[in-house]
């Protein structure tokens, strides 16, 4: 090997030897020294990625995410108290989480003992209004015991041999997310969300077979029930060449959300349909029509289309309420990284102080009730009233700035928010 002289050129760039500083000839062909340069940074990095997924397949911990401790588990009432300090409200949705949780962990940090109780395992299931806080509960309960916490879509899973990602790639999400610690991922928290779209359409398997939702279902369970799954680790389809990660999904903790759209109505049908006799009748006194979503049984989700098997590996069940004006306006403010705090925090970094009128607070949340988005639609309209101060105030003099009614009701209003609102 050697530098050669004449018209010899490089087989990876095509320039010629008299535009390289070196050319290495090989049996069949020629490598420059920039390319052979590049050529070791590209194995060097792939080598690095490989290690880390090796050390994932060897079962080896990288001690990035902490390890659960009996001593140190937060109680119930410790859960719901941080939950607190950043979702407004659902006070029935926290309370069932933090005891899942808590039980869920309690059950990890079990010594094996003699007695033969063996504590299962609580799936949970959250059903509620999108834009609720069941994402934002899951992440923020992820974040307290700082355990690797991924969400998927449920509606992107298909069965085997569609298009789409198969149930394996949730895990090998999880494992990317614990970078490759698979003590970590095997304690971590999968939120899988609209859960409810996956349902058949109709609970009755005979009528109508809705393949796609129950095979996805099918899929789902054996992640649900505890089972090992051979992960492949950078995702992806399986392959054959690729070594698996062998992941135990008995201790990962599976949070379920979904808005599950018109299951109210099946609530309503179940109380009509089960009142006979007398005291039944004081109970339907009782009822309260306006907010059924109280009365959810697991039942419910069966007559919605989830499989009993599914419900079965999801015992803890909760719902959430739709937000209400005072809600959305405690929302605004109230929450550790609350909206506005983000934006304050925005401008104080430009060292500007940011205040916003009270009645301009009052009117986002008219409009967020107005166009019905929820807590979702609470952040598009400040960022839509924000983007002219954000872009302008950096570069002035003026340290201070309110944000009025006026100032809110302008930029709102010539926003494209309120154009695609008002249909125009
Ligand atoms: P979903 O119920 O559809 O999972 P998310 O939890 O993703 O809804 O909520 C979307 C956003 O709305 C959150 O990031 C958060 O900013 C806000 N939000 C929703 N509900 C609440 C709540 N109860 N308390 C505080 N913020 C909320």
């Amino acid at each position: 090997m050697g530098k050669k002289q004449g018209h010899n050129h490089c087989s990876f760039c095509g320039r010629s030897d008299s535009e390289v500083r070196l050319l290495i000839s090989g049996i069949d062909g020629f490598i420059c020294d920039d390319c052979a340069r590049q050529a070791n940074n590209i194995v060097q990095e792939a080598l690095e990625t490989n290690g880390e997924a090796k050390a994932a397949v060897d079962g080896k911990s990288n001690g990035k995410f902490g390890r659960l401790d009996w001593k140190t588990l937060p109680k119930p009432a410790d859960i719901k108290a941080y939950l607190d300090q950043y979702v407004i409200g659902q006070d029935d949705a926290k309370r069932y989480l933090s005891v899942a949780v808590y039980n869920h962990y309690k059950r990890l940090c079990q010594e094996k003992t003699e007695d033969g109780v063996e504590i299962e395992k609580s799936n949970v299931i959250m059903v509620g209004p999108t834009g609720t806080g069941k994402t934002l509960m899951a992440r923020t309960i992820a974040h307290l015991l700082k355990v690797p916490f991924t969400i998927v879509d449920a509606t992107v899973f298909t069965e085997a041999g569609y298009v789409g990602e198969d149930v394996e790639s949730i895990l090998s999400r999880l494992l990317q997310v614990a970078d490759f610690d698979l003590e970590a991922t095997q304690h971590g928290i999968v939120f899988i969300d609209e859960i409810d779209k996956i349902a058949r359409k109709s609970d009755n398997p005979s009528i109508t077979r809705d393949v796609s939702g129950e095979g996805v279902q099918q899929g789902l369970l054996k992640l649900l029930e505890g089972s090992v799954v051979n992960v492949p680790p950078k995702g992806g389809r399986k392959h054959p060449d690729q070594d698996y990660v062998h992941v135990d999904t008995r201790n990962i903790l599976f949070i379920c959300g979904g808005a599950f759209d018109g299951i109210e109505r099946k609530i309503a049908q179940r109380l009509n349909t089960h009142v006979v006799g007398y005291n039944s009748v004081q109970n339907v006194a009782r009822i309260d029509r306006n907010d059924l979503m109280k009365y959810i049984v697991p039942q419910d989700l069966k007559s919605f289309g989830l499989i009993p098997e599914i419900i079965g590996r999801l015992p803890v069940l909760t719902y959430l309420n739709q937000l209400d004006r005072q809600a959305l306006r405690a929302i605004l403010t109230e929450p550790k990284n609350s909206l506005i705090r983000q934006q304050q925090k925005l401008f104080a970094m430009d060292g500007i102080e940011l205040t916003f009128a009270e009645d301009a607070l009052e009117y986002m949340v008219d409009k967020a009730v107005e166009y019905k988005l929820g807590a979702r639609g609470l952040r598009s309209i400040v960022e839509a009233i924000m983007i002219t101060p954000q872009f302008e105030l950096p570069s002035q003099k003026e340290k201070k700035f309110e944000v009025t009614l006026d100032y809110a009701r302008h930029h709102l209003e010539k926003s494209n928010l309120a154009i695609a609102e008002s249909g125009v």
